[in-house]
């Protein structure tokens, strides 16, 4: 940091509650946490096949289907190593051969890469679009389409729709689960990490599948393909049934998602959710279309994320902004570094208090002043 960026010293009474802003890991709850040091001493230690873990995976699994609202037929599945392992768990038991995949950020073309590199699946068909932007689907003979529910690294949410009611539906939804609205009827596997919207952190994956999806992994995992077994959603299948996972998970990461669903579900649910981050998201783009110096990356606002809100700099250093507000206190507001703009990327996931983002509104203020 330079000289003056070390100098800026924030007023207390601007600070917001709390300062964490980044898009994932993200901020937990502290009564969350609260709930959690209780529990701590009888849970943590204790096997996972025992019912004192295996009711909060059921706690978490029956509370997911109640936000989701998810029709009779469908489960909730979990297992270890967050969603870039379920990518390689889908292109073993979920793609049959071909895949039809929306680009536009980090994360998207992720998936693309595990798919162009899979010998055993075909090359993918890939629709691309610039960062800042949303491609749509195209029906084709593809057996998958792998859709990105919310763009963390470019804060774009793409509406989910089924472009072919023959292909099967599968949907990245790691930063939008428990904070994005979605229609079951429009996807067949709706998976994510709870380290982001959900308020826990990493090393899990979860996914909602409907029967067709469940149809296609029993097929798949039974045939002659040959899986690793910790990337067999089989496997993964017949352990969640259980309220297991394959082996053995983080239980902390268990207990904080269960708590997060069991608060959301309690306040309201997901258009309660949707609406909070709704607010939290139009005070940080509000501002910045008020601000000479700032402005919103995505140009189409239907296409604004409420959750991740990126914000391009002009003659203010973005780096210079989020590294005095880090200094103070408030973390994580850099932009996805892959993405390379004057840009701050903030979290406004459905744990982030509207009032905080006011107060970090206000902070941002106070450091372009001082700085220019
Ligand atoms: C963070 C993120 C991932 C990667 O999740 P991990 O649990 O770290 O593997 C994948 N997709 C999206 C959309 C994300 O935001």
């Amino acid at each position: 940091m330079s000289a003056t960026e070390n100098s800026i010293s924030l007023p207390t009474e601007l600070l917001p509650g709390d300062g964490r802003f980044g898009s994932g890991p993200s901020k937990v709850r502290t009564e969350a946490l609260q709930s959690f040091f209780e529990a701590a001493p009888s849970y943590l230690g204790t096997s996972h096949r025992q019912d004192n873990v295996k009711d909060h995976v059921a706690r978490l699994r029956s509370g997911l289907s109640a936000l989701f609202n998810l029709p009779e037929g469908w489960e909730v599945i979990l297992g270890n190593g967050g969603t870039t392992s379920f990518w390689d768990a889908a292109s073993f038991s979920l793609i049959e051969s071909s895949s039809q995949h929306l680009s536009f950020g980090e994360f998207s073309s992720k998936f693309v890469t595990v798919v162009e590199q899979a010998p055993h699946l075909q090359e993918p068909e890939v629709i691309v679009s610039d960062p800042g932007s949303c491609p749509s689907p195209v029906k084709s003979q593809v057996d998958t389409y792998a859709l990105t529910h919310n763009e963390t690294s470019t804060g774009v949410t793409a509406s989910l729709s089924r472009p072919d009611p023959d292909g099967l539906v599968i949907a990245d939804a790691t930063s939008a689960a428990g904070a994005i609205q979605w229609d079951s009827s429009e996807v067949d596997c709706y998976y994510f990490a709870p380290q982001k919207a959900l308020a826990s952190d990493g090393g899990l994956w979860l996914a909602a599948c409907s029967p067709a999806a469940i149809a296609r992994i029993e097929v798949l995992c039974s045939g002659s393909r040959w899986i690793p077994a910790s990337l067999d959603l089989g496997i993964a299948l017949s352990n969640s049934r259980k309220d297991q996972t394959y082996n053995t998970p983080s239980l902390a990461t268990i207990f904080l998602a269960a708590e997060m669903v069991d608060w959301i579900n309690e306040s309201g649910g997901l258009t309660w959710a949707e609406d909070r981050c709704g607010q939290s998201s139009g005070i940080i783009y509000r501002w910045a279309e008020e601000r000479s110096f700032a402005r919103p990356f995505v140009a189409n606002s239907r296409e604004r994320s409420p959750v991740v809100c990126t914000i391009d700099f002009e003659g203010v250093d973005a780096d210079a902004i989020s590294a005095v507000l880090r200094a103070n206190g408030i973390v994580d507001t850099e932009s996805y570094r892959k993405l390379g703009r004057n840009q701050l990327r903030i979290a406004t996931f459905p744990a982030v208090e509207p009032a905080d983002v006011e107060a970090l509104c206000a902070c941002i203020d106070y450091v372009v002043e001082e700085l220019g």
